[in-house]
C-alpha cells in the first residue's frame, strides 16, 4: 500500500507576507483535519528566496518542503543557478525537476533532466520527476511515447535500487493551469502505463514508487482522481496557493 503524497507546487507566486499566512493556515488545518492525516505525505515546494522561510516555519510541523528546480552541476560558475548542497543546507526533502515550464521556457532536455535527479539522489533528496505530452502530442496519439521517452531518459542513468526514491509526476501539459483535467481513467492509464515501464527496471519496486498526478487538481475533482489504482497523490499548481483548496485536497487523499 502507497501512502499519498500531496505536493504544493507554488511556481513563481507568494511573498514573506502570503507564505507566512498560508503556512500557519495549513499547519493548522492539518491538525484539524483529522488522525489520519498522519497517512499523507504533504510537500509544499517554493520559490528558492523563501527556502529559508519555510524551514524555520515547518521545522516542527509534519510539511515537508522542497525546491522547484536544482542546478546539474555542483557548484561554480553558474550564474542563477542553485546546487544540492544549497538545498541541503535548508533541509529539503524534496525537488521537482522536468516540470513542463521547465522544459518549454528554459529548454531543459530529457538528458539534464535526468542529470538533476541524479544529483538530487547522490544527496539524499527526493526528486519529483515530471513527465506530460502536449495537446498536439495526445492528438496524434504520441501519449505514451512522450512519457516514455521523458520517463526513461531518468531512469537510463538509475540503479534499480534508486527507483523506490523517485516520486514520478505526470502533468498533461494541456491540463496544466487551464482548469481542464484529464478525466480519473484518462490519467489512470497513463499512470498505469508509467508503473509498466517502472516495472521494466524492478517489478517490486515500481509498486513502490508514488505517482503524482497534476494538472488543475482541485478539491472538487481530487476525490475521482485519487481513488484510482495507480494514482498515488497530486502534485498541485493554483489550489496550493489557498489553504482551504490545498487542504481540500490534503481531506481527500486520506
Ligand atoms: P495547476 O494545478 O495550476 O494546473 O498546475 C499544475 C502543475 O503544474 C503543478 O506542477
Amino acid at each position: 500500500q502507497r501512502r499519498p503524497l500531496i505536493a504544493g507546487n507554488w511556481k513563481m507566486n507568494g511573498s514573506l507576507v502570503t507564505n507566512a499566512v498560508l503556512l500557519s493556515e495549513l499547519q493548522s488545518g492539518i491538525k484539524n483535519l483529522s488522525a489520519s492525516a498522519a497517512d499523507c505525505d504533504v510537500a509544499v515546494c517554493v520559490p528558492a528566496p523563501y527556502l529559508a522561510q519555510v524551514q524555520v516555519a515547518l521545522q516542527t510541523s509534519s510539511i515537508a518542503w522542497g525546491a522547484q528546480d536544482v542546478s546539474a552541476q555542483a557548484g561554480g560558475a553558474y550564474t542563477g543557478e542553485m546546487s544540492v548542497s544549497m538545498l541541503k543546507d535548508f533541509s529539503c526533502a524534496y525537488a521537482i525537476v522536468g516540470h513542463s515550464e521547465r522544459r518549454v521556457y528554459h529548454a531543459e532536455s530529457d538528458a539534464l533532466v535526468a542529470e538533476k535527479t541524479l544529483r538530487l539522489l547522490e544527496a539524499g533528496i527526493t526528486p519529483i520527476v515530471c513527465v506530460g505530452e502536449t495537446l498536439q502530442e495526445r492528438k496524434a496519439g504520441l501519449t505514451e511515447a512522450t512519457v516514455a521517452r521523458q520517463l526513461n531518459a531518468v531512469l537510463s542513468v538509475l540503479d534499480a535500487a534508486a527507483l523506490a526514491k523517485i516520486v514520478v509526476a505526470y502533468e498533461p501539459v494541456w491540463a496544466i493551469g487551464t482548469g481542464i483535467t484529464a478525466t480519473p481513467e484518462m490519467a489512470q492509464q497513463v499512470h498505469a502505463f508509467l508503473r509498466s515501464q517502472l516495472a521494466l527496471m524492478n517489478a517490486e519496486l515500481a509498486e513502490q514508487v508514488q505517482i503524482l498526478y497534476g494538472g488543475s487538481m482541485k478539491p472538487d475533482n481530487a476525490v475521482a482522481l485519487l481513488a484510482m489504482k495507480d494514482i498515488d497523490g497530486g502534485l498541485i499548481g493554483g489550489a496550493a496557493l489557498k489553504s482551504i483548496d490545498f487542504l481540500g485536497i490534503i481531506a481527500a487523499a486520506i
